[in-house]
């Protein structure tokens, strides 16, 4: 794509970036047959080719963004299907956060959308306000239907699923045995208030297979919460904190290894060393920790996975979160962890294709969402499944979520059955829950 850029426009590293990505488009519209949002709504500007242009005219004319811009990118899910898709290789996600920063710096939301938006900024990624959410989410819950839609979303996603049991303790948990590994794990700022099973599980298997785990009193959100929303400073900021305390603990003893278990927060990590590229004084630890980072799959596919079959070849839906497999290209890990244990993993159609989760997307998005989650619940129950698996846990609440259609079978995180099948407990949410024995 030809670009025309000013030599002043192109002394700003930020936009010389965008340049070459602009450059590496051939606008061959490939994209769009993979797009979500076009294949919905059928409009050049909601898929990734015409978005591009649309970003394109921004920064080119260096001009405000205006309400059409607005529109249509905030209709992306960044879920970056069409990075998958490109026969270009041409970076849509570093252009679309460039996009959306633009938009955040030169746009005039309405004030209750902008106080909203800011709102989720806050309190998503702060586990302790995310907590006081919960709570009200839960008392509000009754009077749900009569809420408008902008509150009615947050509070029955939030307070469908009530796990008991107590968030991760921040400590080390000691490897069972003689150390093989030493690992951080990220707990995740609302995965840990809405599913601590999940990091109980994941810190199980870990310290079964020989990992010291270290969860950090002081963790800090990732930062996807704020860079999908374009408020870059506040993502920057903690993104910034959490590579120094992660290069500080990696220097006073190794670390084999930063684990996520939710990929939301994986793909992101992967890119902190693309987001501070330019900060001389931590570009290099960044980087650092963008290698060490990895998804809990892939971690076992590298140190292999002690497995103890389960009982009853359980068919296994797999619901590949769109971070996983399009964000950090792990598609096929889970699945052949699954396998292995002995379950029988199915895939569902259009597999590609997002449940409309997409971080806060299902709440500002929601009729888009809503859409999307009921294709892939279909998908998914076409397949008849004793368990449906995922790696996200915004996914998991999404097909979870009460209103319109609703999952029929249970849905867990995949480490879950992992942990199970490695001579773990069984997930809770299988009790009382009949699993065929095919
Ligand atoms: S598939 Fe790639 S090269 Fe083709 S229009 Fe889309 S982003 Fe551009
Ligand atoms: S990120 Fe997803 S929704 Fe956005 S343009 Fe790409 S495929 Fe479409």
């Amino acid at each position: 794509m030809q670009t025309n850029f000013s030599k002043t426009q192109l002394s700003d590293p930020n936009i010389a970036d965008a340049n070459d990505i602009l450059r590496s488009c051939v606008h061959c519209g490939f994209c769009n047959a993979t797009c979500p949002t076009y294949d919905l709504v059928s409009d050049e500007l909601d898929g990734p080719r015409g978005r591009i242009y649309l970003i394109k005219d921004m920064l080119e004319q260096d001009r405000l963004a205006s309400k059409t811009d607005v529109h249509h990118i905030d209709r992306c899910l960044s879920c970056l299907s069409c990075m998958t898709t490109c026969p270009s290789g041409v970076n849509y996600k570093h252009l679309l956060d460039h996009g959306r920063r633009h938009i955040e710096e030169t746009y005039s939301r309405k004030f209750i959308d902008q106080t909203f938006r800011t709102f989720l900024g806050h309190v998503l990624p702060n586990s302790k306000l995310f907590k006081y959410l919960k709570f009200t989410a839960i008392m509000a819950r009754p009077f749900a239907r009569i809420l408008p839609e902008r509150l009615r979303k947050p509070i029955l996603l939030v307070s469908n699923r009530r796990q008991k049991g107590k968030v991760v303790t921040p400590m080390i948990y000691k490897a069972d045995g003689a150390r093989k590994y030493r690992v951080i794990l990220l707990t995740g700022c609302v995965q840990d208030i809405l599913e601590p099973s999940i990091n109980q599980a994941t810190i199980r298997i870990l310290n079964r297979h020989g990992c010291e785990v270290l969860v950090h009193p002081e963790e800090e959100c990732c930062g996807s919460v704020n860079q999908n929303l374009g408020q870059q400073n506040r993502a920057i900021s903690l993104i910034k904190a959490n590579v120094a305390r992660w290069s500080e603990i990696d220097k006073a003893a190794r670390l084999d290894g930063i684990i996520v278990n939710a990929s939301g927060c994986g793909s992101i990590l992967k890119d902190y060393g693309f987001l501070l590229r330019n900060d001389q004084q931590i570009s290099k630890e960044a980087g650092k920790g963008s290698k060490l980072a990895c998804d809990i799959t892939e971690f076992f596919k590298r140190i292999g996975l002690n497995e103890t079959l389960v009982p009853g070849n359980l068919r296994v839906a797999y619901q590949s979160p769109c971070s996983m497999q399009h964000g950090q290209k792990v598609d096929r890990q889970p699945i052949g962890l699954l396998s292995a244990c002995g379950f029988k993993v199915v895939e569902p159609k259009d597999r590609h294709l997002c449940c409309g989760s997409a971080g806060t997307y299902n709440i500002l998005q929601s009729e888009i969402a809503e859409k999307l989650k009921e294709r892939k619940i279909e998908a998914l129950s076409e397949l008849s499944p004793d368990i449906v698996a995922s790696g996200n846990i915004g996914c998991i609440m999404q097909l979870s979520q009460a209103g319109g259609r609703e999952m029929q079978h249970p849905i867990v995180h995949t480490v879950e059955l992992l942990d199970w099948a490695t001579g773990g407990p069984k997930p809770k949410l299988l009790d009382g829950v009949t699993l065929r024995v095919s």
